[in-house]
């Protein structure tokens, strides 16, 4: 198997780069069951980005109403920005803010036949405890390593807190054929990630964190 994507180039800023030529997610008129996601293979690795939530479905709202999708819509967008750049295919299974069923989602990456799946989220805490903040990678079963490479990228280059690695029966872990892991970016209701979160700057490094933990996972494979 052409082996392109292992070449350790740095990355590069996301600056003045070509719009993304990913795979389109079908629009939300489309039932994304009966959506085709077969593509000719070329050999490189296929990872699909799934972008938590969407439409309908905004997922956690935090301090100052800042919402989920709202921050890790970017942080996706940026991930396969850069794996693209980087040789890998990727497959987003949302590229804008509409709703797509978990189902949906599994079933993009299962018959896209794709070799990882990494769902981005952010994180929320009831009860106003805004002292809660910090990342946190989840897997199933085989998402486990992973889980460890994309947690330990994160900790290494993003100012963030540590909440670990931990299994987690989330549906988009369980019916994803390949590995799969769900990180959450940081909690929306945190006082320190709400902060974060909302700053581009920082959403830039933790997307670039993610993409350089998911590179350094498959040329591990
Ligand atoms: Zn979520």
């Amino acid at each position: 198997m052409p082996r392109s994507w292992q070449t350790r180039q740095p990355l590069t800023p996301p600056v003045a780069s070509p719009p993304p030529r990913f795979s389109a997610p079908p629009p939300p008129s489309l039932n994304p069951y009966s959506y085709s996601t077969r593509r000719p293979r070329d050999g490189r690795a296929l990872v699909v980005i799934d972008p938590g939530h969407g439409g309908r479905d905004p997922g956690a709202i935090g301090i100052g109403g800042l919402r989920e999708v709202d921050v890790v819509l970017p942080i996706s967008l940026e991930v396969a920005r850069i794996l693209e750049q980087q040789g890998v295919n990727v497959m987003l299974t949302r590229n804008s803010d509409y709703f797509v069923t978990l189902a949906g989602r599994t079933q993009m990456a299962n018959q896209a036949g794709a070799d990882a799946f990494v769902s981005i989220h952010a994180n929320a805490v009831g009860g106003q405890r805004a002292e809660v903040n910090g990342v946190e990678t989840y897997y199933y079963t085989s998402g486990r390593r992973l889980a460890d490479v994309i947690q330990r990228s994160i900790l290494r280059s993003v100012p963030s807190g540590n909440r670990g690695v931990r299994q987690a029966r989330f549906y988009v872990l369980r019916y994803s054929a390949m590995p799969a892991v769900l990180v959450e970016v940081g909690f929306v209701t945190g006082y320190t990630d709400a902060r974060n979160l909302s700053n581009p700057a920082y959403r830039s490094q933790m997307a670039q964190a993610i993409a350089r933990g998911i590179l350094e996972y498959m040329q591990g494979r």
